[in-house]
């Protein structure tokens, strides 16, 4: 009997999550296509991780310039040329594009260029074309949010569009204090802009360590980015060449480019989800379960577009986990405990388990060990930049549940750290581990004196 599927799994979206699903049940043996309207690689590729990280590389080369006197460097601030850097940026990322694509002709998956809607609940139409699937895998990722019930908003680019902006702005105000705002605010600073940071809060990255926000907070504003905390924009308004904020407080203050970095959100819409029966949240998250498996049973969904952890990586284990349950016979369920994460601000921060807060509601007896030091690099220079390193332990158990680092190389440190954490490592192996003389990260093994006892209620073990 015919089959009566063109495929077993039909990808939707060529970003990090639906190119590792699609390669990985490809390498299984099912027969794969990825439909994708837009570049190979996603957000990450094309407008997030990569080029953002190639953007803070340009930018951090201002601290060092900055450094280099100290040592003796005669070396300028001068001749930053931002469309030197684009354009290298842009070559890298075409470079990625073409091996995403060999990576999937390599592993067979058929490649279908153009936007893939929902007939059904098993056909999926493409340029006019309508392919029928055992399996559909939505991966399609997110999209920047500017609030629409702003004034002016329209003339507020995202992003997307800063990673192509043709020249650097001499003045700009970037809106938002998460990741995106904190990382763009010193990309633009480091390259020489007069930067604006403006926040609705106190402090920066709402959900981090208190300790390490209100560091970052002030190391920004010190370094020379200029904070607007506790503060909106009513309305933004186009003078001339001028983009003149309105502020709650009743000032104004005219820019060259304002950047909105107020959040993603799932791009579903006009998916034709509602003509396959599949079921979003308010913000249009597709709602999955552990097995990333939709209200559909046979369609399934990973990434962003889930609005869960929006980090590549999870993507990635998200993708490969629906592959081994649908096409290795492995049900596995995507769940995720002790997940690092990095903020490339400037200083860099980097985080994983637990923070001081979130422990001190779970377990009853927390112990906080925290060091705060200006490195040896900057020891001879007038750079007064601190680093922060702090550890949060069970003192019942030892266990250590969080280790959060702000200062250089932040990223590189936590991920050998989240390593010692998913294998349960306790405060005593860490006082035994020799560390490695002289660097920052050795501070993290040899903290002795913890700074705080205060015992609360504990609510759960979070990792079970
Ligand atoms: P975030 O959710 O991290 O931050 C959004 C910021 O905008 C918050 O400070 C928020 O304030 C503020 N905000 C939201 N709505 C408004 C509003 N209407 N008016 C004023 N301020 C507002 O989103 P990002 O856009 O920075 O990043 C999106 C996601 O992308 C991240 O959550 C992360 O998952 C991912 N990402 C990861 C990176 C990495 O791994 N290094 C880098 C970049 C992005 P408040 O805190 O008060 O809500």
């Amino acid at each position: 009997m015919k089959d009566p599927f063109d495929f077993d799994l039909f990808v939707i979206g060529a970003g990090s999550g639906g190119v590792r699903g699609a390669r990985m049940a490809a390498g299984y043996g099912a027969r794969v296509a990825v439909a994708e309207e837009a570049r190979l690689g996603g957000t990450c590729v094309n407008v997030g991780c990569i080029p953002k990280k190639l953007l803070v590389y340009g930018a951090a080369f201002r601290k060092q310039l900055k450094l280099s006197g100290a040592y003796g460097w005669k070396t300028s601030l001068e001749g930053f040329d931002w469309s030197t850097l684009i354009q290298n940026k842009d070559k890298e990322i075409a470079r990625l594009n073409g091996l995403y694509g060999r990576i999937l002709d390599r592993a067979g998956v058929t490649r279908i260029r153009g936007r893939a809607v929902f007939r059904d609940a098993h056909t999926v139409e493409v340029a006019g074309k309508r392919y029928r699937a055992r399996h559909i895998l939505i991966a399609v990722g997110g999209r920047p949010y500017k609030p629409s019930n702003v004034r002016g908003i329209e003339h507020v680019i995202t992003s997307d569009e800063a990673f192509a902006l043709p020249t650097l702005p001499a003045r700009v105000m970037v809106v938002g204090g998460g990741y995106i705002g904190v990382e763009f605010a010193g990309i633009f600073h480091g390259m020489g802009a007069d930067v604006t940071l403006l926040h609705r809060r106190d402090r920066v990255l709402r959900g981090f360590d208190e300790d390490l926000r209100r560091a970052l907070t002030e190391q920004l504003g010190q370094g020379g980015i200029r904070m607007r905390l506790n503060t909106t924009a009513n309305h933004f308004e186009k003078r001339g060449h001028d983009l003149v904020a309105h502020f709650s407080d009743g000032s104004t203050q005219a820019f060259d480019q304002i950047l909105c970095a107020t959040g993603r959100r799932p791009y579903t819409s006009g998916l034709g989800l509602d003509a396959a029966g599949v079921t979003t949240d308010e913000k249009g998250a597709i709602e999955v379960d552990d097995y990333r498996q939709t209200s559909v049973p046979h369609i399934y969904a990973v990434g962003d577009v889930t609005d869960r952890l929006n980090l590549t990586p999870i993507a990635l284990a998200e993708g490969m986990a629906v592959a081994a349950t649908l096409f290795d016979n492995r049900p596995t369920k995507a769940l995720f405990c002790n997940v690092p994460t990095a903020v490339f601000s400037q200083p860099e921060l980097a985080t994983v388990g637990l923070t001081e807060q979130q422990a001190r509601k779970r377990y009853s007896n927390v112990r906080i060990y925290r060091s705060s030091f200006r490195a040896l690099k900057l020891t001879i220079t007038s750079l007064q930049e601190r680093s922060m390193m702090k550890l949060v332990v069970d003192a019942d158990s030892d266990k250590v549940l969080g280790v959060h680092v702000l200062g250089d190389s932040a990223a590189e440190m936590v991920q050998g750290f989240a390593v010692a954490l998913q294998c349960g490592v306790t405060k005593t192996q860490l006082d035994r581990t020799i560390g490695i003389h002289p660097t920052a990260a050795e501070e993290l093994v040899t903290m002795r004196t913890p700074v705080a006892l205060t015992p609360t209620k504990p609510l759960r073990d979070p990792c079970g």
